[in-house]
């Protein structure tokens, strides 16, 4: 029953993607087209990601799903329409762009909505359903697990994603308006071994990716923070840089760990004596927590380096760090 369920949320979405993709493309859906023109989206492009347009008029699919012949309780368990005491069933998305959200195998799974103007919220997504699981899906999996390349970008938002595949980086990928789970990293590692974090660079970006670092270490990942100021997000950069500076960056891309220490620093006074040392013991904290002698000593190393003090007092702030945690 469970199983029956699934398969007709699954359908009741692939109608949906359909309409929303034939509504962008016709009369009403003009100023959703013109939208992802300004975003300067290509028409492959729009069409490779099944990019739509949930009309104005509220009720709209709704209507055009129950004329179909679904049941109102099927088209409300996958998640596309709401009730509201005044004005009872409307869709979900009205008058939003559609972002057809797919599993690895491009069964739409989800929605995510965003609003042509300032309007909050900016984006509405798919509630979790039978089908949808955000914490093991992937936006754009379903094109980059063919990407030769033996790493993912991975980014926040879905115009990051679209902007990097239009862009001939068909290896990027981005959760779903949340964090990233131990659940992502698994479905990562089942394709690559590394990753390029690509997050906004504001601070909440930058939280993300020190959050990232941990979880896909735990999952065998090799992190790599790739920097995009002066710009918001990859969708900005490419836009006003080009593929040719990002392919840059991604050579520039800090070691995950080193990353985060870079980041531990802004806390301290690193010009006094007392701030560098209670720095560099936050820092001992953190390589005793490497389970591989192996790596906690290289890291070890590279952080002595980095920070010019010699190896061997580090090594024993380490070995009293771990000791100290139990
Ligand atoms: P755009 O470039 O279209 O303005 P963005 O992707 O840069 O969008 P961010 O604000 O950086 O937008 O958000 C990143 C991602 O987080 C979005 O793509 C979306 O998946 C999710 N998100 C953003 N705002 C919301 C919201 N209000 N509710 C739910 N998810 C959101
Ligand atoms: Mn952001
Ligand atoms: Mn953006
Ligand atoms: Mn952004």
């Amino acid at each position: 029953e469970k199983a029956d369920l699934k398969a007709s949320i699954l359908e009741v979405n692939k109608t949906a993607a359909k309409y929303f993709y034939v509504q962008l493309k016709s009369e009403r859906g003009k100023q959703a087209y013109t939208y992802l023109k300004n975003r300067e989206l290509s028409d492959e492009t729009i069409t490779a990601f099944g990019l739509g347009y949930s009309n104005k008029y509220s009720d709209d699919l709704y209507k055009y799903l129950r004329q179909k012949g679904y049941s109102e309780d099927l088209i409300r368990q996958a998640g596309l329409i709401n009730t509201d005491e005044k004005q009872g069933v409307y869709d979900k998305f009205w008058n939003r762009v559609i972002f057809p959200i797919m599993d690895v195998n491009s069964r739409v799974i989800g929605f995510g909505g965003r609003v042509m103007g300032d309007a909050k919220p900016k984006y509405l997504n798919s509630p979790e359903t039978a089908v949808f699981d955000k914490s093991r899906n992937l936006y754009g999996l379903n094109r980059a697990r063919t990407s030769k390349k033996p790493y993912f970008l991975l980014c926040e938002g879905y115009m990051d994603v679209i902007s990097l595949h239009q862009a001939g980086f068909t290896n990027a990928v981005a959760s779903l308006g949340t964090a990233l789970t131990p659940g992502h990293a698994s479905l990562i590692k089942r394709y690559v071994k590394e990753v390029y974090l690509t997050y906004d660079s504001d601070e909440a970006g930058t939280r993300a990716a020190l959050r990232a670092v941990p979880i896909l270490r735990d999952a065998g990942i090799t992190a790599k923070v790739v920097r995009m100021d002066p710009y918001k997000d990859p969708d900005e950069f490419i836009k006003n840089l080009g593929a040719e500076e990002y392919e840059k960056r991604i050579g520039q891309a800090r070691n995950g760990f080193m990353f985060t220490l870079e980041t531990l620093e802004k806390n301290y006074d690193m010009n006094s004596p007392e701030g560098k040392t209670a720095f560099l013991r936050e820092a001992a904290g953190r390589l005793a927590e490497f389970e591989d002698e192996l790596e906690r000593d290289n890291y070890t190393e590279a952080v002595a380096s980095a920070y010019r003090v010699s190896v061997d007092s580090l090594k024993k702030l380490v070995v009293k760090m771990a000791v100290s945690a139990g």
